[in-house]
């Protein structure tokens, strides 16, 4: 055992001839905010799907909690558990209510009863500001009100850390401040999180670290201001010239 609430070893993934990761080694304590950035194409969604065992990896450990979820005789899915995941696209079930969202999977999966599911469900909406929404379905709701349910549905299974893929991408400019402020809200609260995304002012004020990837591999990391301000590698100096 470690200090380390996920360590990743070498992780490789190819999907056919072509590698996409090349080897990364990353280490994540509890209650750490890991921001990742890097360029399209250059691997990070499929980094955070192979993280939580969507994508088998090629090769490489996963140890979270100090085992290793990439070993197949794991039950991922007890393990995957743990970790919460938000997409760009939301994902919602559209077929079901507000409050069935975030009830559904602790109340499949025996972890709460329908009862205790829906008092926490309710507890959530009000932490993301939704609870005048819970009997709403979801494609009544503007893209940042969805988002911030698909936040809420993630914590409604109590994980240990809560990956997010650039989850204000698909939103129309108005409303990714309040995405971010409930993303702000669960790192002050100690939320482990590993968050893709391309909003450098969130990287710099909520990162404890940032992890610059391009074509497969990390090139650098630091904390946000080493990394944005004093940048080592070209390639990392590249890709924040566009972005900044
Ligand atoms: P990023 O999130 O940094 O934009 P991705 O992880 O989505 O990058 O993609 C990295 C590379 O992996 C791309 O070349 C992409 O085409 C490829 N890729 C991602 N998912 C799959 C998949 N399911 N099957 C085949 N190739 C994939
Ligand atoms: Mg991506």
């Amino acid at each position: 055992m470690n200090d380390y609430l996920i360590e990743i070893k070498n992780l490789h993934k190819n999907f056919g001839k072509n590698e996409v990761l090349k080897g990364l080694d990353i280490q994540i304590k509890k209650g750490e905010v890991v921001v990742m950035i890097g360029p399209s194409g250059s691997g990070k969604s499929t980094f955070l799907r192979t993280m939580n065992l969507l994508e088998s990896p090629t090769k490489g450990e996963v140890y979270f909690e100090g085992t290793n979820i990439a070993d197949k005789s794991v039950d991922v899915f007890k393990h995957r558990e743990k970790m919460g995941m938000v997409f760009q696209q939301f994902n919602l079930f559209p077929n079901m209510t507000v409050l069935d969202n975030l009830t559904l999977a602790p109340v499949k999966t025996g972890r709460l009863s329908k009862e205790e599911a829906e008092k926490k469900a309710h507890e959530l909406l009000e932490r993301v500001g939704m609870s005048d929404k819970a009997q709403a379905y979801p494609q009544s709701l503007s893209g940042g009100q969805q988002q911030r349910v698909a936040i809420a549905r993630a914590l409604a299974m109590t994980p240990d850390v809560m990956l997010f893929d650039e989850p204000t991408s698909a939103l129309d400019p108005e409303m990714v401040g309040e995405v971010l402020n409930v993303m702000q809200e669960l790192a002050k609260e100690g939320m482990t999180m590993v968050v893709v995304t391309h909003e450098m002012g969130f990287a710099k004020n909520v990162a404890d670290r940032v992890l610059f990837m391009a074509d497969g591999v990390i090139v650098e990391e630091g904390k946000p201001e080493q990394v944005f301000d004093h940048p080592q590698e070209a390639r990392t100096q590249d890709f924040l010239a566009k972005v900044l």
